[in-house]
């Protein structure tokens, strides 16, 4: 009998007792019910494009809201040449691809897009994929074997861990950007083959790996590096070629992984290395293979969104001076916005998830969008909510959201210390 929601998590209910796997877990499904108001919190649904200011349906209801959510972080969702492009190749190349790229899902606008790509990050060759989540899959379980070692980041994102996973390689993790924990970590493992999985920008924390020392640790070791720029591609280096451009390191990466869905706006993974490597990945990563093309309309706005988001030193540098604006702001009224050096800005609110999801509702109310971010997703003790600012943010827009956090999060927190 489940009486608190907030006492359990989904780490409680992961093995059911019944002996028909299509049956969960009894207390699985209290438990949802015991926390309905919770759960409504998730999966809201725009009325409309993912930018500052939407219109989203929750509990039934229309909200005004400021959007601090959506990873639109240059604004290129809405941007007259990408949804050009998209349109005309709709028009001529129809809705969808109908086949696996091997087969006949390719067409003249994805190989020039992973040309594109290619140049921009200087590596020879990349493969794109129907989703970020599906290139990491794909690609990490291409190049690990059972008897292997991926070495990741403590804070790696899930879509690495489970590439892992699949690869049945083992999956060991060293504290978070130290380089003296990945060297030890190394050291423990020699003698296997080893890969070391980092992020270009943290999703969580909003903070930059130390690159170049980490770098050091690997290159000493011989091992090479998988970087995920999800978060990173566009919106960090003078080019917006992500992290490794941002710290000078590029050609020190050997497999750079960069997610179509955020500041590209749209969908898609790419996978970006040396001809040779690329070569393989193409014939043992079965999410290509084996799943369909993206449409070429989609296509189409990632050549779009490349193009614009090269060029755009204004939009990085909109971006970049909002997130500083937050950061500070936040912090001169007393959040705690943990290691954030981004326009990623988490706002720690401790373990009390009651008072979060309480939060999260008096937020909506008062017109903010902004996710709660739970346990197992981040440690028990350090559970959030993430904000994120775009380009399209107006001073106004942040100064509006400030005002409610002030009255809701800073309040509540500040009565219970
Ligand atoms: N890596 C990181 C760090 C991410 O945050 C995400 C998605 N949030 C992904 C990979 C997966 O990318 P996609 O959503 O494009 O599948």
């Amino acid at each position: 009998m489940i009486s608190d929601p907030f006492q359990y998590s989904l780490e409680d209910f992961y093995i059911g007792e019944n002996q028909n796997p299509l049956i969960p877990p009894e207390d699985f499904t209290e438990w949802l019910k015991a926390g309905a108001r919770t759960i409504s919190l998730y999966e809201p649904k725009l009325h409309g494009a993912a930018m500052p200011r939407v219109q989203m349906e929750s509990d039934g209801k229309l909200l005004s809201v400021i959007n601090f959510t959506s990873y639109n972080y240059l604004g290129l969702n809405k941007h007259p040449e990408t949804i050009a492009a998209a349109q005309a190749a709709l028009l001529e190349y129809g809705t969808g691809a109908c086949g696996s790229p091997l087969l006949c899902g390719m067409t003249d606008l994805h190989a020039k897009f992973e040309e594109e790509l290619s140049s921009f990050l200087g590596t020879e060759s990349t493969i794109v994929y129907t989703s970020g989540y599906i290139a990491a899959l794909a690609a990490l379980s291409a190049v690990l074997r059972r008897g292997d070692v991926a070495i990741a980041d403590s804070k790696m994102h899930m879509s690495a861990v489970e590439g892992v996973r699949l690869s049945r390689a083992k999956l060991a993790t060293f504290e978070h950007n130290d380089p003296q924990s990945l060297a030890q970590c190394l050291d423990q493992h020699k003698g296997k083959r080893r890969l070391v999985l980092l992020e270009g920008l943290y999703s969580m924390d909003g903070d930059f790996p130390r690159l170049p020392e980490l770098l050091d640790v690997t290159e000493s070791h011989g091992v090479d590096v998988f970087l995920d720029e999800a978060h990173s591609i566009l919106t960090c280096g003078p080019r917006g070629a992500g992290a490794a451009e941002h710290f000078g390191v590029a050609s020190r990466i050997g497999l750079k992984y960069t997610s179509l869905s955020k500041s590209f706006a749209a969908l898609g993974g790419g996978v970006s290395g040396s001809q040779r490597i690329m070569d393989y990945v193409r014939m043992y990563g079965n999410g290509y293979g084996f799943s369909v093309a993206l449409p070429a309309s989609v296509i189409a706005s990632l050549r779009a969104a490349l193009t614009v988001g090269k060029t755009g030193a204004n939009l990085r540098e909109r971006l970049w001076s909002n997130g500083q604006y937050l950061r500070t702001k936040l912090n001169e009224i007393g959040v705690d916005t943990g290691r954030s050096a981004s326009f990623i800005v988490p706002i720690m609110i401790g373990s009390d998830r009651k008072l979060m999801y309480d939060l999260c509702h008096q937020m909506r109310r008062r017109g903010l969008f902004l996710p709660p971010v739970d346990y197992p997703v981040v440690p028990q003790d350090q559970i959030r909510f993430r904000a994120s600012v775009t380009a399209m943010h107006t001073r106004e827009d942040i100064d509006e959201a400030l005002n409610i956090i002030e009255d809701t999060v800073v309040r509540a927190l500040g009565k219970r210390t």
